[in-house]
């Protein structure tokens, strides 16, 4: 971990009281995958907000991208739930990962440190069944991890990123979900995350836009299919959320000061802010959920 100091954390304001004026956050970049860590001001996955209720007590969970941002909010909201954690993501990552790693082992829960490249087949296999063995067996699939870079102009969009974004977005929750599958029965629930951006697609996110709807389709899919096997399958389209994914190149340094200023609750959401759908869509209580897709998208629907 480093010695800086940390930044402030960004407070939604009282729970009760959603809609706020945007605050206009300081303009920052980094290069992707970006660190929660070093965000000004802080997002906040919960640390200190979310409380459980044992809703996923006994329950085995995988998280892809759960280092930081959406990913990192499920993940301890699912450990305040009861429930055990492994979490995927960069090595670059290591300082955002620690953290909710700390926060997970906090609760008495077992987690799991996984840093690789999904973008490799061999390593999400590898991924998966270390996940299995360090918890002891796997119940529940966050497909979570994504890859967003903006481009303006088509011209300009380089094969290597076209490729980049659909293996990290589509190919690998294709990997992961075939390998985690022979571990997974009835009771079973995978998560996929999509985004607003499935179903009103922004001109400079061409390639991300069209990965995100093949999100949708993963999930409604997927549903038919295992559904005979009891498990669901389920995809979630957050509008704009406060993470690394967007001040690393998933938004130009303008919008990404702006984001969520045109929702009509005017502001992002905090991560902790969606990790409630994840709980849902994860617990025997979502037993009739599946081949749906959910937004939290600010005001202006999916
Ligand atoms: P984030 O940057 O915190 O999370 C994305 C994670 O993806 C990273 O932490 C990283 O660990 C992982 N990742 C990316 N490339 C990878 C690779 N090659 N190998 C392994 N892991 C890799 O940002 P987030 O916004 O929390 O993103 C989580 C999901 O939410 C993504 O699927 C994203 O598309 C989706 N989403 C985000 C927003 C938003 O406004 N933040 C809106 C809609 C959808
Ligand atoms: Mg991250």
């Amino acid at each position: 971990m480093s010695d800086t100091p940390p930044n402030p954390p960004f407070r939604s304001g009282a729970l009760d009281q959603p809609r706020m004026i945007h605050p206009d956050f300081p303009e920052q970049h980094q290069p992707a995958p970006g660190l929660a860590t070093r965000m000004d001001p802080l997002p906040d996955h919960g640390e200190e907000s979310y409380r459980g209720s044992g809703r996923l007590k006994g329950k085995r969970a995988l998280i892809t991208g759960g280092d930081s941002g959406i990913g990192a909010a499920a993940a301890i909201a699912f450990a305040r739930e009861g429930a055990d954690v492994a979490i995927s993501y960069l090595p670059d990552e290591q300082e955002d990962a620690d953290r909710v790693i700390a926060a997970i082992e906090a609760e008495g829960r077992r987690a799991a440190a996984l840093p690789g490249d999904i973008r490799d087949e061999g390593f999400c296999k590898e991924m998966v069944e270390s996940a299995v063995s360090q918890l002891g067996g796997l119940g529940v699939l966050v497909n979570n991890a994504g890859r967003q870079q903006y481009c303006h102009r088509l011209e300009d969009l380089a094969s290597e990123d076209f490729d980049a974004t659909m293996k990290v977005n589509v190919y690998a929750p294709f990997w992961i979900t075939k390998a985690a599958l022979p571990h997974m029965g009835t009771g079973g629930s995978i998560i996929i995350t999509s985004s607003v951006q499935a179903k009103s697609p922004a001109g400079h996110l061409f390639d991300y836009a069209q990965s995100k709807a093949a999100n949708v389709a993963f999930a409604q899919s997927l549903a038919k299919q295992l559904a005979p096997r009891g498990i669901r399958v389920n995809a979630v389209c957050p509008g704009p959320f406060w993470t690394p994914l967007q001040i690393s190149g998933g938004q130009t340094p303008e919008k990404a000061q702006q984001h969520g200023a045109s929702q009509p609750l005017g502001r992002p959401g905090q991560p902790v802010e969606i990790a409630p759908i994840y709980v849902l869509l994860a617990s025997d209580e979502g037993s009739y959920l599946t081949g749906e897709f959910f937004g939290a998208v600010g005001g202006s629907g999916l």
